[in-house]
Order: C-alpha cells, then sequence, then structure tokens
C-alpha cells in the first residue's frame, strides 16, 4: 500500500532557459505521472507486489492521465480520491544543454487528502496488505494518522521523508524503516553526511525515535544501514547515470516490495539498490523506474 502524492509532471527543455520577463521558443515538450507517492506504487508493482495507491487526484484531464498512468502498471486505484478542482503538478524546465533543471511543484488534490481518509483505507487494506509506503509529499494530518494506523494495525511504514520537514517524535515512533537520503538525514537531524561514519552518527538519531532499520541513501556513494542486526555499508552498484530522478523512488517501492514477499533483508536491500542504480540509466521519473526482470537480469550481470 502507497500513501502518498499523485503529480502530472510537464517538463518543457529549451537553452538558454527564459529570464524573468522574457519569452522564447523551447525544443521539446513531455507529460508524465509523477509525484513521489505515484512513482513508489510504479516501482512497488513493477517489483512485482500487489499495489494499492492512497491518494487524491483532481476532477480535471490530468486526473484521469494519472489514474490510467497507475492502472497501466497495474496499481490498484480504488482508493484514490477524485476531488473537485486539479491535479497536483510539477513544472519542471530542463535547460536542454546542461540538463540542469528548475522545478515548481503545485499539490492542489495532494492537499485535499485527509487523515480520515487514509485511516479508512488502511484499516480496510491491512489483511491483505502487510508494508506501506509513505513520503511527505502529502498534509502533516496524512503522516500522523498513517504513522498511528500503522502502529495500531501492526502494518510496517517504511517512510521517504522527502521532501525533509520536520515531525513529532510520535510519528518516528511508528515507523519501522526510514529512507532519507543524505539531504534529508542532515535536515532532519543536524548532522552532515559526508561519509560512512557521519551516516551512521545521521542514523542513530532515528533508531533514538524508535524506528527499527534507518537506510540513508547516498546515490552512487552507496546505503548506510543501521538496524538491529548493527551497521552495514552497502557500495552502489557501478553504472553510469544518465538522469538520477526518481532513483530514490525506484529504491524505496523495491525495498517495500521486497520486505512485503518476505525477502531476507540483504537480498531486498540489494534488489533496491539495482533498482535505484538502474533508474539512473533512463530518463525521466515514472518511465526509468525498473520492472523485477530488468533488475533480475541486471543482477545475474
Ligand atoms: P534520492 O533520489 O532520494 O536522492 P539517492 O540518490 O540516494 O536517492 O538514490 C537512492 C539509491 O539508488 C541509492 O542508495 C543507490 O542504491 C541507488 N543510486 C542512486 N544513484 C546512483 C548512482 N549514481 N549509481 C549507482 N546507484 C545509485
Amino acid at each position: 500500500m502507497v500513501v502518498g502524492s499523485i503529480n502530472i509532471d510537464l517538463t518543457v527543455a529549451a537553452s538558454p532557459l527564459p529570464r524573468p520577463g522574457e519569452t522564447l521558443t523551447g525544443s521539446s515538450f513531455s507529460t508524465g505521472l509523477g509525484g513521489k507517492g505515484a512513482n513508489q506504487a510504479v516501482a512497488a508493482a513493477r517489483a512485482g507486489a500487489t499495489t494499492t495507491m492512497v491518494g487524491a487526484v483532481g476532477t480535471d484531464a490530468f486526473g484521469s492521465l494519472a489514474l490510467d498512468a497507475l492502472r497501466a502498471d497495474g496499481v490498484d486505484v480504488g482508493r484514490v480520491q477524485q476531488v473537485e478542482g486539479a491535479t497536483g503538478i510539477a513544472h519542471i524546465r530542463v535547460d536542454a544543454r546542461t540538463g540542469e533543471n528548475t522545478i515548481v511543484i503545485v499539490p492542489e488534490a495532494n492537499g485535499a487528502l485527509t487523515g480520515p481518509q487514509v485511516e479508512e483505507a488502511l484499516r480496510a487494506l491491512a489483511p491483505s496488505s502487510p508494508v506501506v509506503l509513505l513520503q511527505l509529499e502529502t498534509p502533516l494530518e496524512v503522516t500522523l494518522a498513517t504513522a498511528r494506523a500503522c502502529e495500531e494495525l501492526g502494518l510496517r511504514l517504511v517512510l521517504d521523508p522527502a521532501p525533509a520537514a520536520p515531525l513529532p517524535d510520535e510519528v518516528w515512533a511508528g515507523v519501522w524503516l526510514a529512507c532519507p537520503n543524505e539531504t534529508e538525514a542532515e535536515l532532519l537531524t543536524g548532522v552532515k553526511v559526508t561519509d560512512v561514519r557521519s551516516a551512521e552518527r545521521a542514523a542513530r538519531w532515528f533508531s533514538e525515535r524508535g524506528v527499527r532499520q534507518v537506510v540513508v541513501t547516498r546515490g552512487g556513494r552507496g546505503t548506510v544501514v543501521v538496524g538491529p542486526g548493527g551497521t552495514s555499508d552497502i557500495p552502489a552498484f557501478g553504472v553510469t547515470p544518465i538522469d538520477t530522478t526518481a532513483a530514490g523512488d525506484s529504491f524505496a517501492g523495491a525495498l517495500g516490495a521486497a520486505v512485503a514477499a518476505g525477502l531476507a533483508w540483504p537480498v531486498a536491500l540489494r534488489r533496491a539498490a539495482a533498482a535505484g542504480a538502474l533508474a539512473t540509466t533512463r530518463v525521466g521519473a515514472s518511465p526509468s523506474i525498473p520492472t523485477a526482470a530488468e533488475v533480475d537480469t541486471y543482477l545475474r550481470g
């Protein structure tokens, strides 16, 4: 089960990008499914998990587009609310020459998701859905309700604290696994993450608040895991990245799917790292997320 944001990404490319007050002609435009919640739902489904999305879209054309895209990946959208008005969008401007981008996200329908709606969905789905993925692109009340319900129902909550925002300690107490990247770990804990030692120190901040497994993702520098089994530093797979968008979402979705399937912890981490690495070798958000078969082929070398 994935609780989170659903956006439509509107991406324009131009070089150079216009300055304030300037209008110019760009070189390409694309429309695609995005939002950390939707990306992680697609990632979990492609990793082989039976996946239900809990979120909200608007009644506009983008709402139908987002639902169709989720359905195309086999994600159950029966728990996605359609609320009057606009669907969340991310407006992405890419410099066609340097690849640098600027992004404006407008949450729209994502902001209408409420705690009671999420709680009802979690209660209904709990018997068949042992793992819940959550990020921080939905209202705080959704985060609070999800943490509370997961604790009460005995569900494993995987929180990707992105974009990083301070949370009350009661949320962390309900989190089974947290997977911040280096920047998010630093923003939340105050520990600057530059190497394995500092990643471990940052991870301890989460452990002290009751998080069982802490996975600090460090891009091409690998992953530092702190949990009941101690600390491990897992090297990243060697790939040539061309676009790192959705690497973290691919990682979280694949990890959630692996845990739900009952895979051994080191195997789950390895599959997640391979999914994250493969996502960096392709352009875009959801189009770059690998399938279980692609991860298998990659791991067989
Ligand atoms: P985010 O996208 O949230 O910033 P990361 O960049 O840390 O997250 O990526 C998540 C995971 O994806 C990493 O822990 C790693 O396993 C994999 N990954 C990301 N970038 C690379 C890369 N350049 N090379 C190999 N693996 C990568």
